[in-house]
């Protein structure tokens, strides 16, 4: 196979910024040994989030000077809105700032004490949002997505027959929607086969249930079913996406990841009344219909994404980056999430650390050491960001004890991928080194953003 090369040249570029390992264990001790507390100043690459974080084109650019910023009736929202529409095939588009205040207001529509909201996994502001309307966020994740070490096609896909009972035994009138998340965002970036998606749709259907996707990643998702579901080879991206979106009766959607904007989101419906009601908690919480609580230029810009994303070129080299750097570290015997998703590469931080328990964060140990060697910045996706504690305080920790390292789309280059890979394996190398942490500061929800440790000894 040839080199995949960026499918893309450089017109602009930001300079980044070389510490020492010393300055290092210096500047994540003062972060409370939490990297969302570090200057991004201070971070050589940026691997915390695929989030907001996409380079834009020259043609989003134009947009952003082309942007009509009428306050009603915009006509960057009517490009917007035809963009989305012509994905989605959904009625009613309804822009927001960004996902969660589409979760906020849909959940707030629908949620309420006593309710429940099956997903294949809940992403963390999903379930904090379907949460805080006092509403259950239920996972039903297949048990294939449960094992980091076992390799299948869609690992993302949810348990058919667990919804089936979920439904049976919750009683469907409990249950406001159905979820599924494309790709699987908190189990590993896994795509959802198309298969998955009709089956659940079928189960939806039978009980009267809307379906919704939360569509953060549909065009890695649609390229996954292309290269992996039979039947989907010759289909074009856009194609196989809007066939998953015909299955769904809504989708909550934060540009900031496959539209390649760094702010945006929409909550996309086909239910006018439910429609209208979220539209009358935008006008209060995020702006006019026409805009959401974002400005003409950014939807011009989610616009522009949105096509540039399906861009098979784009694809291939998004994928393809992102399998290299699996490919290197499982040669290696690194422990990892298998095959890797779409955006991003899932240490398996128990295999990777077998000697620190969950109650003492082995995710959050591997984050610091590849900061501290490499000033590369990660995320743990484990007992910091989801556990939970009993009645005697003990943790509750998650299935899975993961560290994410999120690829920003077109940011990094081929050299900065082989630089990543460099790390880990340095510090795979000496992870009989590393210390378990303990939590002295959290808050009481999303706590992970600015939770606070301390080194044990
Ligand atoms: C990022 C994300 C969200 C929330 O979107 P924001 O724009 O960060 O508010 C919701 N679901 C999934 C799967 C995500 O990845």
């Amino acid at each position: 196979m040839k080199t995949i090369i960026e499918p893309f040249k450089i017109k602009s570029v930001e300079p980044i910024r070389f510490t020492s390992k010393e300055e290092r264990i210096r500047l994540i001790k003062e972060a409370g040994y939490n990297p969302f507390m570090i200057h991004a100043d201070d971070v050589l690459i940026d691997l915390l989030t695929d989030s907001g974080t996409s380079a834009m084109s020259s043609k989003q650019w134009a947009g952003i000077m082309d942007g009509d910023e009428s306050y009603a009736g915009s006509k960057s929202f009517y490009r917007f809105e035809e963009t989305v529409k012509k994905i989605t095939g959904l009625n009613y588009i309804i822009p927001t700032h960004q996902g969660r205040a589409a979760e906020k207001i849909l959940f707030s529509v629908v949620g309420g004490k006593g309710k429940f909201i099956p997903n294949n996994t809940h992403f963390d502001t999903t379930r904090a949002n379907v949460e805080f309307t006092g509403a259950e966020a239920v996972d039903l994740l297949n048990e294939t997505g449960k094992h980091p070490e076992i390799r299948a096609d869609f690992k993302g896909n949810m348990d058919v027959q667990k919804l089936e009972d979920f439904i049976k035994n919750t009683g469907k009138e409990n249950i406001p929607l159905c979820m599924i998340t494309v790709t699987n965002n908190s189990g590993g970036g896994q795509p959802v086969s198309m298969q998955n998606i009709r089956e659940v749709k079928s189960v939806c259907k039978k009980y009267g249930i809307p379906l919704f996707l939360d569509a953060c990643r549909f065009a890695e998702n649609a390229y996954f079913i292309k290269k992996r579901e039979p039947g989907y080879a010759d289909k074009s991206v856009l194609e196989i996406a809007q066939e998953m979106f015909s299955y769904a009766d809504g989708a909550t959607m934060s540009a900031k990841k496959d539209a390649l904007v760094n702010i945006g989101g929409f909550l996309a419906l086909n239910d006018e009344e439910v429609a209208q009601q979220c539209r009358n908690l935008l006008i209060v919480t995020e702006g006019f219909p026409t805009y959401g609580g974002l400005a003409g230029r950014d939807l011009e810009a989610v616009a522009q994404g949105l096509e540039e994303v399906l861009d098979e070129h784009y694809l291939q080299y998004r994928i393809r980056s992102i399998e290299y750097l699996g490919e290197k570290l499982v040669a290696a015997g690194v422990p990892m999430i298998e095959p890797p998703g779409g955006h991003a590469i899932y240490l398996d931080a128990k295999r990777f650390l077998p000697n620190i328990p969950p109650e003492q964060f082995p995710g959050q140990s591997i984050v610091i050491a590849l900061y501290i060697e490499g000033g590369i910045r990660s995320v743990e996706i484990g007992s910091v960001m989801f556990g939970k504690y009993d009645s005697s305080g003990k943790l509750i920790p998650p299935p899975m004890e993961l560290v994410r390292l999120a690829v920003p789309r077109r940011v990094y280059t081929q050299s900065h991928i082989d630089y990543v890979l460099e790390i880990i394996l340095e510090v795979f190398k000496n992870r009989n080194s590393l210390k378990g942490y303990k939590i002295v500061y959290e808050a009481p929800m999303l706590r992970h953003f600015t939770a606070k440790f301390e080194e044990l000894r």
